[in-house]
Order: structure tokens, then sequence, then C-alpha cells
């Protein structure tokens, strides 16, 4: 049974310091958080606008309780489907400019749903190398052929679409990157879409919320509709503050996903209040521009300081800024330093990341006061990151 040896894969596991744990969080998601007892500034939640703990979202959560109870007891498909996740995706479609919308318990159920629903063997599927790994694993399962481009390259993406003899491809990418916060140049993949007779698919899991004039993401800010980006995924876990995800696109895609998407199809329904606390949210975030606002000036304030510290940050004007630090090691090292002085930060390691570019992955977050950004930019300092 050596090959069953799980001990020993754990310690091969801990000698490349790969080795992952889970920190317990005690009270709510916020600019702060407490672990043990002891209260860290929080600059690694993906809670861009600080929605996750707000008090009218929390309210309508209660509510729904009372009136829908916790669980949905089935599938979508059986009983589960209530009035609460239907008016949310009408809702979502009309943010988004979509004819339909469809929700999933979580963005990774949604791009494996998606993609293995809508292509099978015989078809390709063409992404970008840094794409988000639901979006890889969707591509895995689907069993078409697997085709991945250079991030951002999309003269090697034209090049592949041109050598292509199958007819029905599929391209996807992130919309924001989720761990260099750069974008994807939208309108040339629209472009090469177009050209090559693809379907194309974004990923707005970061961008939603925090992009565009009422936070409906980077094919708001871009202007692109519905037939430029026929296939748009987003998450409510992020921005929105709650949980889940879903897709949004024309009336027949919707249709279609609801026929063929195995992890839409035979899972249970999200809990009705989770859906009526997203409501919520989705208001507050249209409504509230302030938040984008405010998160705009601090992710200048920081990028400012960074620079003037000489870190080596990389080209994202999103929530998502890295520092990369080049190895696991001083990843660890650095991360471990900030702890110490009561900040958090994701430590992403290699293989979440190419070898030497491992980074800390530091997040900003609406609910920050310029007074943390810039104790962040101190203990920064002091960590001898260069
Ligand atoms: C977070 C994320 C997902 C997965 O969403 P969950 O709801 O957390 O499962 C998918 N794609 C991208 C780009 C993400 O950042």
């Amino acid at each position: 049974m050596a090959a069953w040896d799980l001990s020993a894969q754990l310690d091969g596991i801990k000698q490349q310091q790969l080795y992952r744990s889970r920190q317990v969080i005690e009270g709510p998601q916020g600019a702060k958080v407490t672990i043990d007892g002891l209260s860290y500034d929080n600059f690694s939640s993906n809670d861009y606008l600080g929605l996750a703990n707000h008090p009218k979202v929390a309210a309508a959560f209660k509510r729904a309780v009372d009136d829908y109870g916790v669980g949905s007891g089935s599938a979508h498909l059986i009983c589960g489907h209530s009035r609460q996740h239907h008016a949310l995706e009408e809702e979502l479609a009309a943010f988004t400019g979509r004819e339909r919308a469809l929700v999933f318990a979580t963005g990774y159920m949604a791009n494996l749903g998606v993609i293995a629903g809508l292509l099978s063997k015989g078809d390709e599927v063409l992404q970008d190398k840094l794409n988000h790994a639901s979006l890889i694993d969707g591509g895995l399962i689907s069993g078409a052929r697997f085709r991945r481009y250079p991030h951002g390259n999309l003269t090697r993406l034209e090049q592949l679409l041109e050598q292509s003899t199958v007819e029905k491809k599929l391209i996807v990418s992130d919309g924001v990157f989720s761990m260099d916060g750069d974008q994807a140049d939208l309108k040339g993949l629209v472009s090469l879409a177009d050209k090559s007779a693809s379907m194309l698919m974004i990923d707005d899991a970061h961008g939603l919320g925090v992009m565009g004039e009422t936070g409906a993401g980077i094919v708001q800010q871009q202007g692109l509709n519905q037939q430029q980006v026929p296939i748009l995924m987003a998450t409510l876990g992020k921005s929105l503050g709650t949980a889940g995800a879903f897709i949004a696109g024309s009336e027949d895609l919707i249709e279609l996903l609801i026929q063929r998407a195995r992890s839409y199809i035979y899972s249970t329904a999200m809990p009705a209040a989770i859906m009526a606390a997203t409501r919520v949210s989705l208001q507050l975030c249209q409504q509230e521009s302030w938040r984008r606002e405010k998160l705009a000036s601090l992710i200048g304030r920081f990028r400012d300081g960074a620079e003037q510290l000489g870190l080596q940050l990389m080209s994202s004007d999103t929530p998502i800024q890295p520092v990369i630090l080049g190895s696991n090691e001083a990843v660890m090292s650095v991360s471990k330093y900030l702890k110490e002085n009561k900040i958090l930060v994701g430590a992403i390691r290699h293989p979440t990341v190419p070898k030497n570019t491992e980074r800390l992955r530091i997040t900003l977050s609406a609910s920050h006061s310029e007074a943390q950004v810039d104790r962040l930019l101190q203990v920064l300092e002091g960590a001898s990151v260069d």
C-alpha cells in the first residue's frame, strides 16, 4: 500500500513549502477580522464593496428565513426553485443587460456546468493560461479538445483559431484575472470570436460590483452587449457579499443550461434566504456608487504608496493588488511578518500561480479606511520586501 502512504504525501507537500492550512475566523467578515481573540486588518477577502456584513443584507436574510425557512428541499428542477431565486434571476438579467440569468450554488459549479454542458468530445475550448481553476476544470471534464494560450496573448489565440478545423469552438477568459488583477482585452476577444465564428464566455467574478457605472462589471464598463459577450458569468460571493454565482445570456442559452448543466440539475438549490439577501446587496451595489468611488481612491492610495516603497506591483487598477516576491519561502516569511503585525493578506504560492511569481495577494475594499491602507504600507516597508 505504499501508493497509499498519505502521511508521506503530506510530508512531501510540507517539504516544498506548499502545505496549506486554514485559520479559524470568529465573527463577521469586514475590514477587520478576529482570529484567536486578536483583531487583524483584513486585506485578503473579496468583499470589495463591504457588503458581506451589511445590516440591510443581514436583515433581508433573517426576514427570508421567517418566510421561507432554511433549506430549499431539493434541486431547482424538483421543488427547490423558490420565488426568491426566480426574482433574483430576473434582477440579475436586468442588471447585466441580458435576456435571462441562471443562479448556481457556486461559481465553481457554474463554470463546470456551462462549459461541460455546452461542449463535448470533438468540440474545442480555448482558454487563457491564467484562467480560474474552475474554468480549466470545466474544459477538462467537457471532453472537448483543450487549447491554452499564454496570458493575454491574442496573437497566439488567433493562430490557434486559424489552425483549428473544429466547427464548434468556445473561447473562455477571466474578465479580471483573479491572481493578477489585470483585465482581459475584451474587445480583442470579441473580435476574434466574431472572426472565427466561436462562442465567447467571460468570467467576471472580480469585475462585477467593482467595474462599470452601476457595478454591472467589465461588460458594462466596456459597453459590450449580449451579442458580443454571449456567455457572462459572475459570482455573488465576492462584491455582492453573499454566496453563489450566475450565468447571464440569451433565453435559449439559459433554457439549454437548465436541460444540460449537470452541476445545476443534480445539486440542491441554495437557501431562498441567500437569494433574498443578494437582492438587497444588488440594490446597494447599484445605488451606492460611493462604494466604487471610495474603493478607487484607496486603490490609488495603495499604489502610490507602494511605488514609493519600490514594491513590485502589477499593472492592475482593480482591488486585486499583487506584490510579487518570487518564492514560496519569501511569501511565507513576509506574510508571517504581516500577521505578527496584525495584518492579513493572501499568501499565494505555486501551483496557484506560476513558479517565481509567488506573491502576496493584497485586496482592497470600500470598507477599509485610509488609515488602514497607510498602516499596511508602513508594515510592508518594515517587512524588507525587495
Ligand atoms: C471565485 C471565483 C470563481 C469561483 O466562484 P465560487 O463562487 O467561489 O465557487 C470562479 N471564477 C473566478 C474568476 C473566481 O475568482
